[in-house]
């Protein structure tokens, strides 16, 4: 009968080592890190705003977004 405790001690101890180990965040590669979204000016897109061009406190999706909405100003 102890043998039947002890073997349920190992599984019970395997079981937690491996809980454990599979609860351990996972070393993640740097693929999505939260980043900012802007909202281009001239045409209401959502870019990523590393990828947006800043202009007069505004964001827009291209340059070309960026000349239009200068000139519509003007
Ligand atoms: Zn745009």
């Amino acid at each position: 009968m102890s043998r039947l405790i002890f073997l349920f001690a190992i599984v019970a101890v395997v079981y937690w080592l491996l809980r454990s180990y599979v609860k351990r965040p996972p070393s993640q590669p740097a693929t999505k890190a939260p980043e900012e979204m802007v909202r281009c000016a001239q045409c209401g897109v959502h870019i990523p705003k590393s990828e947006s061009i800043p202009a007069e406190g505004m964001y827009f999706c291209t340059p070309a977004h960026q000349r239009a909405h200068s000139q519509q100003n003007e």
